[in-house]
């Protein structure tokens, strides 16, 4: 796991409490905590969170974030992170060790000097294989499957384990720099010119990396030098035709690191947060094969649902709802630091139906995920339907222009869960 933020050396010694997921949400009715005490011990969990729960609470819950500032309240000293069976399936332990120790973790420094999101209280941390926790969990009130069995099925077995370990680790640090990149297209009505449309694509990817098959180029295309690009032809666009209120395009840093670009951004915002009317996010869309659907991540939690969809519609395209609420993307790219900020978001990718019948688009994308998805092979020998770029560029510029000449701003759904939570 990653190094310590701040210190250059630390090491914890403490019992061992297996918490699940690591997820308290009374409102419900479920909790891994509950009959557990964690006070100064260390906490060993799995990512994600239970899959009974609706698709929002669910991705909500499964945040580190969420995770760690819960394992603290309750006075944890240390986590150590186990390894589902899907994540067994899509990093095998081989990949994670190659990997390991090849690029740094990051955080964005504060106006006062601290760094973000940083939790001193976790004075250590560990990822295990699947081996090594089974030999931990043997002779416990817990096999380790059975753990893993408890959280498929979303049942807490929350016990503490009866042993100890000493959690240490030195870390290096280094003070860099990287700019997100922000252009604007001014409104042309004086009424509503400070407001602002935001697009967003990440501007990074992985650098230079562990060596696949000789070549150690992580060259990102798809994720995310094509969300890049339709980000600068959106900006072309409006540039030659601006809309009634203003819109922000930012070229984002730093989101393979932890969304750090969006979330600064989002801390540090170049216009008030407030005159921010809904942030449409471009991150990895596939055009793997001719599209015949879009998912539009977040847009049902707000007024933006009927406005995206009938700007798909406009380009020939099925609005799907989100295939794979396990993978948990609403919250895993940039538009999640706005909505944080109570702005409504959405994200639009390409989904799994295609015009050509003899397409097995699901097959198409899994592969893609699995096989080049944060690898070298991320170039441009990757295929591209570039009749179905065009028409998805352009239902995310209808998106743009539609809030930007509406009247009204955009709206949080009534009772919305993340409205409740952060537009308050
Ligand atoms: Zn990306």
């Amino acid at each position: 796991m990653g190094g310590d933020k701040v210190r250059a050396e630390n090491s914890v010694r403490a019992e061992v409490v297996y918490v699940g997921f690591g997820v308290h949400a009374p409102e419900l009715g479920y909790s891994d905590y509950d009959g557990v005490d964690v006070d100064g011990k260390i906490v060993a969990m799995f990512g994600n969170s239970p899959g009974s729960f609706p698709h929002n609470e669910r991705a909500f819950y499964a945040s580190s974030r969420s995770k760690a500032e819960e394992a603290i309240t309750r006075g944890a000293v240390g986590a150590i992170r186990l390894m589902s069976k899907r994540i067994e399936e899509y990093y095998p332990w081989e990949r994670i060790k190659r990997e390991a120790g090849t690029r740094p973790g990051m955080a964005w420094v504060t106006i006062t000097g601290e760094a973000a999101d940083y939790y001193p209280e976790l004075q250590g941390g560990a990822l295990i294989s699947v081996d090594v926790a089974r030999e931990l969990f043997a002779g416990t009130p817990i096999t380790f499957d059975e753990a893993r069995e408890a959280t498929a099925e979303s049942r807490p077995a929350s016990t503490p384990l009866g042993f100890e370990v000493t959690l240490a680790r030195k870390s290096k640090h280094e003070v860099i720099t990287s700019p997100n990149v922000i252009g604007i297209v001014r409104g042309t009505d004086p009424e509503l010119a400070d407001e602002y449309i935001v697009y967003s694509a990440h501007l990074d990817h992985n650098g230079i990396g562990a060596p696949v098959d000789g070549d150690d180029v992580y060259n990102g295309a798809y994720d995310n030098a094509m969300g890049s690009s339709l980000l600068i032809e959106t900006a072309r666009v409006f540039a030659a035709s601006p809309p009634r209120r203003s819109v922000l395009f930012i070229a984002l840093t730093a989101e393979e690191r932890g969304l750090l670009g969006s979330d600064y951004f989002a801390h540090y915002p170049t216009v008030p947060t407030e005159s921010m009317v809904a942030n449409v996010n471009l991150d990895m869309p596939l055009f793997l094969f001719p599209l015949a659907d879009i998912i539009a991540f977040g847009s049902e939690h707000s007024s933006l649902e009927a406005t995206v969809e009938a700007a798909i519609n406009a380009e020939g395209f099925a609005l799907t709802p989100d295939p794979m609420p396990e993978e948990n993307i609403f919250i895993r790219s940039d538009q999640y630091s706005f909505v944080r900020k109570g702005v409504p978001a959405t994200f639009l990718v390409p989904g799994y139906a295609s015009t050509d019948p003899d397409v097995d688009g699901e097959a198409v994308v899994k592969d893609f995920r699995k096989q080049h998805y944060h690898q070298p092979s991320d170039d441009l020998s990757r295929p591209v339907d570039w009749d179905s770029a065009v028409r998805f560029t352009r239902a995310n510029a209808r998106i743009g222009y539609a809030i930007a000449n509406e009247d009204a701003r955009p709206t949080w759904n009534e009772g919305d869960f993340f409205g409740e939570k952060f537009a308050k």
